[in-house]
């Protein structure tokens, strides 16, 4: 039995929808996470067996799990839209594992809520694999994320743009609170429950907060980190919209994500993406802009109006000095050299010589190590005079190897496990999986995963895949 405390389903009626999921035909295990079950203090046994699987495709609600679709608000594209919410999700319950730390357990893809608007609530079988693959990469990489414990089949058809199989994630967060969900509350004016978010998001997320101001401080820190993390991998979110962005600093909602292949600082992958707003360089910029917006729904809770304009204009300019210190940490253990070393103006030279030759960007930083870096670039030449200036502050490799990833899980790689899994062959998705999740480990066989696409295997567009 799974020892589910639920503290959010404890908050008031407007929090949530009480919504169970709804039953799918015929319930088939993609994939299970046994460390992260491991880490939950969940028995994986009992999670791949008939019960277990029973839960992980919504056909079953554990004992203790009490299901509802969270309630949240949200800048799309910086136009904001009221309602959202959990429209193909709901949250079981919460765990609290053996160390004492508490996960949200929830199913994405698993029938309609009262949330779901004119979406069908399911997913299909791409978006589940490619969260399920991205974001534990990104934990192997230290980043902080959602995590995916399972991935199960439903047996069902969804149809998109065709007729696609069905699939229900199994997704663990420290919670999935938003700046939406602040923003749900913010634009009714409904202080007494803005209040009451706030003492429960202290109280889960930033116990030395005192005070709305001080965890307004504590999520700009935070996501200063994150996006700098973020930026040292060439990760590219695709939709900051401010109901995907945890108000825990954690990355969440994988839709259109991608890596870049290709150094370029205006990559965009996202079909929806037009105008390049979620850019790989705009990211810190719009992380800004989002905390502006939660600081907006904050201020209310702060005490004299002018006094809390001021202190949250503050909390969300502190977040610029604060990415900049991470990027300058982050760029400079890519390139073997500690904060001492100053290392910012020589990350930026080589980022500009990459843009100028198309270099790839995980190729480039994890050759640097064993002299291939050179290899990523057409003309050597002022790369060469670039290495020479490195070279005389004496990197150190074991830096550089443990903050550079040796492959990326990238995208038309995650295509192709996709197609082969969709075609009923998961073994490119599990040889992918496990590439992606070992990405310091240079074992033989996986040469191929490192490589850049060919230019026939260059994926330009990725999408939202709901
Ligand atoms: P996203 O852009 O994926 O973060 O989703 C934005 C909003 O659309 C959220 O409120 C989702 O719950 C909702 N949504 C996305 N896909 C679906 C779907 N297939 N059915 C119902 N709601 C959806
Ligand atoms: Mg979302």
């Amino acid at each position: 039995m799974i020892p589910f405390d639920n503290s959010y389903a404890r908050l008031p009626q407007g929090f949530f929808a009480r919504v169970a999921p709804t039953p799918v035909a015929a319930p088939r295990l993609l994939a299970l996470n046994e460390p992260l079950a491991d880490r939950l203090g969940l028995d994986s046994n009992w999670l791949a067996g008939p019960e277990g699987l029973a839960m992980l495709a919504g056909n079953a609600v554990p004992d203790g799990a009490e299901p509802i679709a969270q309630a949240y608000a949200g800048h799309q594209f910086g136009g904001f839209v009221p309602q959202l919410g959990d429209g193909r999700a709901v949250l079981l319950g919460e765990v609290v594992a053996p160390d004492g730390a508490r996960f949200d357990i929830q199913l994405k893809g698993s029938g309609p809520t009262p949330f779901s608007r004119r979406g069908d609530g399911r997913a299909w079988m791409g978006p589940v694999l490619r969260e399920y693959i991205v974001s534990e990469f990104m934990h192997a990489m230290g980043v902080p994320t959602t995590r995916a414990l399972a991935a199960v089949a439903t047996g069902e058809t969804v149809w998109r743009e065709s007729a696609l199989p069905g699939a229900v994630l199994t997704r663990v967060a420290a919670s999935h609170i938003r700046v939406g969900t602040f923003q749900f509350f913010a634009v009714r004016d409904k202080t007494d429950a803005l209040a009451a978010l706030t003492d429960h998001v202290i109280a889960r997320h930033y116990p030395t907060a005192n005070g709305p101001l001080s965890l307004l401080d504590h999520v700009v820190a935070r996501q200063a980190e994150t996006i700098a993390h973020w930026m040292a991998l060439g990760f590219i979110h695709g939709v900051m919209n401010t109901d995907n962005m945890a108000i825990s600093g954690e990355t969440i909602d994988y839709g259109p994500c991608a890596f870049m292949d290709a150094y370029h600082p205006d990559t965009v992958f996202s079909s929806i993406d037009r105008a390049g707003r979620y850019a790989w360089a705009q990211q810190p910029q719009i992380a800004v802009w989002n905390l502006a917006q939660l600081a907006t729904c904050l201020i209310p809770l702060m005490g004299e109006r002018d006094a809390a304009i001021d202190a949250a204009t503050k909390s969300v300019h502190s977040f610029a000095p604060l990415y900049q210190a991470a990027w300058r940490r982050r760029f400079g253990e890519k390139l073997g050299l500690t904060e001492a070393a100053d290392a910012q103006p020589l990350a930026e030279r080589l980022l500009t010589l990459m843009a100028q030759q198309r270099a790839d960007f995980t190729r480039v930083f994890a050759g640097l190590a064993d002299g291939a870096a050179r290899d990523e670039f057409t003309d050597r030449a002022p790369f060469d005079a670039w290495a020479a200036d490195w070279q005389a502050r004496n990197p150190d490799p074991a830096l550089m190897r443990h903050a550079n990833p040796l492959r990326i899980p990238r995208n038309h790689r995650i295509e192709e496990a996709i197609a082969a899994a969709v075609a009923g062959n998961l073994d490119p998705f599990r040889r992918l999986f496990d590439a992606a999740t070992h990405p310091r480990e240079g074992r033989p066989g996986w040469e191929d995963l490192a490589a850049a696409p060919r230019s026939e295997q260059i994926v330009h567009q990725t999408f939202c895949g709901t």
